[in-house]
């Protein structure tokens, strides 16, 4: 057993002998089938003092979240973790209902009837603004809805990035960042070759226009968020040339010093300097068909153009040490790029639920420690959350299982104060016959395994490593009819 599944169980046993005689297993609702979904349903199974079923929802019909539409689709050795979570989802006590979405399908009343608790691991499927002026011009879209889009998330099959545009900017210095304009610099053949981007995407992608790339980040190269690995393959792509200004890695006193604390920068800053020794030594190449610009020290201002985007009006900043944590300040400076298509990279943002606790401000559901609680701090007895709509969108796929460890041991030590639904609503077949009653028409882990082998399939036969479907309608078909 590990540490962290002992722990669980230390910290129940005293609960469950007090606990009201429970003639049945405790029933969860886990909402969301993304990382933190699965991390939650793997720690209450993992538990040995008591019987726990888990549902585990999705509103799509395939599970995974954003291992499946977020991560990059040339980096298929992370979405691997999903066998991991097919192993949580084949376990005798857990169920998969895809296609089902909380707060339209089954509501929060529903849950509450027919659960004994509730964990909200619904990910942050929206994104953070610039709210600067031109933002809403054709053109200007969200690194969301392109990183959706190139993975064939349903709701993005039909949404249409200007890849006519010579010029795209990127406004952001993150991996998601750094994911977007990877893809964007790539040739579509490497693509098609090595990932299981959405055919949509690829035939867009072969007609792609795209010249230049601009990656901003408003402070300096020290100060980068992407981290080494990712930044390297910049370095290292065969279709595009990476520009980087050398004056910019003369760093400042206080950004050289902070090198010192962080691996992750001094390694950037060391990969960068490299990059340009040798890009100064070599025999000058042919230049690549594409380019892509790393500028730092920059704030976009304003978007422009009358009904489309037609450039970034940019502001040099400079950096102002404010005990240690350096700032950038805009310097009146002002530069415009030209870009038909600019795409900020700023932030995944948390959506509400229906009848669940939101905190506006940072886009997440209030909770304390994982349990849910009101906007004034009460906590709501059996209701907890977990991941990117607990903590922010923040952290690598790992991250979110220390987290949702976190809430499921809370949700554990409360069982003796939970309200217990009536038995015959929680049977297990009363969810199904709910769901019948409202029409709906739900993914069952088996058909989805069968919709998995069919894109598994596919990509066989072309070499890739899956084709995915990217139509509900058309999952929906190959899916046994629930009797
Ligand atoms: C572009 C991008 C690239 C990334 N690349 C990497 C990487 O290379 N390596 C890495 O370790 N991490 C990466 N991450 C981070 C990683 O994806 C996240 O840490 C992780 O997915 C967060 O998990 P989650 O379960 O909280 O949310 P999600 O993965 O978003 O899962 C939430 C799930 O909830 C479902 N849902 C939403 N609303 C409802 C509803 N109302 N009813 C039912 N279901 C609902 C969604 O369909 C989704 O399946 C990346 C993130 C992004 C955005």
């Amino acid at each position: 057993m590990s540490e962290s599944n002992s722990q669980i169980n230390s910290q129940i046993n005293s609960q469950i002998n007090s606990q009201l005689t429970l003639n049945r297993a405790l029933r969860v609702a886990v909402i969301g089938a993304g990382p933190s979904g699965f991390y939650a349903a793997e720690a209450l199974i993992k538990q040995e003092d008591m019987d726990v079923s888990v549902d585990i929802f999705d509103r799509l019909p395939a599970p995974y979240g954003l291992v499946r539409y977020g991560v990059a689709p040339d980096h298929q050795k992370i979405k691997s973790v999903t066998r991991m979570f097919d192993r949580t989802i084949s376990h005798e006590r857990v169920r998969y209902f895809g296609n089902v979405e909380f707060g339209k399908d089954l509501s929060h009343a529903d849950m509450r009837k027919h659960y004994d608790a509730v964990v909200y691991t619904v990910g942050a499927s929206s994104d953070r603004s610039l709210n600067i002026a031109g933002e809403d011009l054709a053109g200007s879209i969200s690194a969301t809805e392109f990183v959706a889009w190139y993975n064939g998330h349903p709701d993005y099959k039909d949404f249409v990035p200007n890849l006519d545009a010579e010029s795209v900017v990127v406004v952001g210095m993150g991996n998601v960042a750094v994911d977007v304009c990877r893809i964007l610099a790539k040739t579509a053949d490497e693509l098609q070759a090595e990932s299981d981007i959405a055919d949509h995407a690829i035939e867009a992608l072969r007609a792609s226009n795209v010249k230049d790339i601009y990656m901003l980040g408003r402070r300096g190269p020290a100060q980068a968020k992407f981290t080494t690995k990712e930044l390297r393959e910049l370095t290292e792509l065969s279709n595009a040339d990476l520009i980087i200004d050398p004056a910019d890695l003369e760093l400042d006193a206080v950004s050289e010093a902070s090198l010192e604390n962080d691996n992750n920068s001094k390694n950037n800053i060391k990969v960068m300097r490299q990059f340009l020794e040798e890009a100064a030594t070599a025999e000058s190449p042919e230049p690549k068909p594409r380019r892509l610009h790393l500028k730092f020290l920059v704030s976009p201002k304003e978007l422009l153009g009358d009904a489309e985007v037609n450039a970034v009006r940019l502001e040099k900043n400079r950096l102002e040490d404010d005990n240690g944590y350096l700032n950038a300040v805009g310097t009146g400076e002002m530069q415009d790029i030209a870009a038909a298509m600019v795409m900020r990279s700023v932030g995944y943002r948390g959506v509400p639920l229906a009848d669940v606790p939101f905190n506006e401000r940072r886009g997440t559901i209030p909770n304390v420690e994982g349990r849910v609680t009101d906007t004034e701090g009460n906590v709501i007895t059996g209701e907890y959350t977990a991941g990117w709509i607990k903590r922010g969108p923040s952290g690598v796929i790992g991250t979110n299982k220390a987290d949702a460890i976190e809430s499921m041991q809370k949700l554990l030590e409360d069982v003796a104060s939970l309200t217990l639904v009536e038995n015959a609503d929680a049977d297990p077949s009363s969810v199904e016959k709910l769901l019948a009653s409202k029409g709906i028409r739900y993914v069952r882990f088996d058909d989805w395994k069968h919709i998995d082998a069919l894109e598994l399939k596919a990509g066989e036969e072309q070499g890739r490593p899956r084709v995915k479907f990217v139509s509900v309608e058309e999952m929906l078909e190959l899916c046994e009819p629930v009797t």
